[in-house]
């Protein structure tokens, strides 16, 4: 059954900072830290890192030398803890019940919010059902439904063009390789770890969206602003069972607290180990 989410966080949200005296720039680039460093994150980290224990980076951006890829693993580890136990519940936000809604339904929510994508997916997978009645589906009549979601004529135009090949090359069945979903029309590689993280239970990659970005800069995991070289990074900080679950807290932090232009530091629970909070 599909979920629906909207929780806030769980715990009282005002706390000290404790060692955090100053504010330490924290880097890694998509070349670090080195191969088999997340093999060394604890499971459950035991002890946070506080923001002043960090290593110092290199003023450039991208910078990853002079990095300790130890304190770096040890942090990631901090700030799992933190967001785990913040956010048990985090889940992919859009409803759905099968890999074809969860594709559409991300197609459906660039530009726009999974709330609004919750609105219109009912009445799309309504009246076209699964790829073989929306390959045959008129644009215009797909625009229509659409339309609430910004940029109607692409997206009617890609969910179409996706569904007939769905249908062409894989027989009406969603694939479950990165490499057959990036083919897809409107598919990238986001979409694509989005449907095989949730769907279909393969941590193939992070899923790197706008407040994933935001998060890992502010704390401190890499400067790069690709989004796949970000994407790169995480994989390389945190063991691949956590690449979905690791999506969603970034996700809910950023939706809930770290906003992007007031991000509220003082109700954050990572303040003491975030290296952007706010004194
Ligand atoms: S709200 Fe502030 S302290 Fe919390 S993660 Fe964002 S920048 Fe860091």
């Amino acid at each position: 059954m599909p979920r629906k989410g909207g929780r806030g966080p769980r715990q009282p949200l005002s706390q000290k900072r404790p060692g955090a005296t100053r504010r330490i720039p924290v880097a890694v680039t998509s070349k670090g830290p080195r191969p088999g460093a997340a093999s060394r994150i604890p499971r459950k980290s035991t002890k946070a890192v506080p923001a002043a224990a960090l290593p110092t980076g290199r003023k450039r951006k991208g910078a990853a030398k002079g990095l300790a890829p130890a304190a770096l693993a040890a942090h990631a580890g901090s700030l799992w803890d933190g967001l785990a136990a913040l956010y048990p519940d985090a889940h992919c936000e859009l409803d759905y019940r099968d890999a074809w809604q969860l594709l559409v339904a991300t197609i459906l929510s660039a530009q726009c919010t999974d709330k609004r994508v919750n609105m219109v997916t009912p009445a799309l997978f309504g009246r076209w059902p699964g790829p073989i009645q929306l390959a045959a589906a008129p644009q215009e009549d797909v625009e229509e439904v659409i339309r609430t979601t910004g940029f109607f004529r692409n997206k009617a135009r890609n969910l179409i063009a996706m569904a007939n090949a769905v249908v062409d090359r894989h027989g009406g069945e969603v694939p479950s390789s990165m490499g057959d979903l990036v083919l897809l029309p409107g598919v990238g590689r986001k979409t694509a770890n989005v449907v095989l993280g949730n769907a279909l239970g393969i941590n193939e990659g992070v899923v790197v969206d706008t407040h994933v970005q935001r998060l890992a800069a502010r704390l401190g995991l890499t400067t790069e602003t690709d989004p796949e070289k970000i994407e790169r990074v995480l994989m390389g900080l945190f063991p691949r069972d956590r690449w979905t679950l690791l999506s969603h807290l970034l996700i809910w932090h950023g939706r809930r607290v770290c906003d992007a232009r007031r991000p509220r530091c003082h109700e954050c629970t990572l303040v003491a180990i975030c290296p952007s909070a706010a004194p």
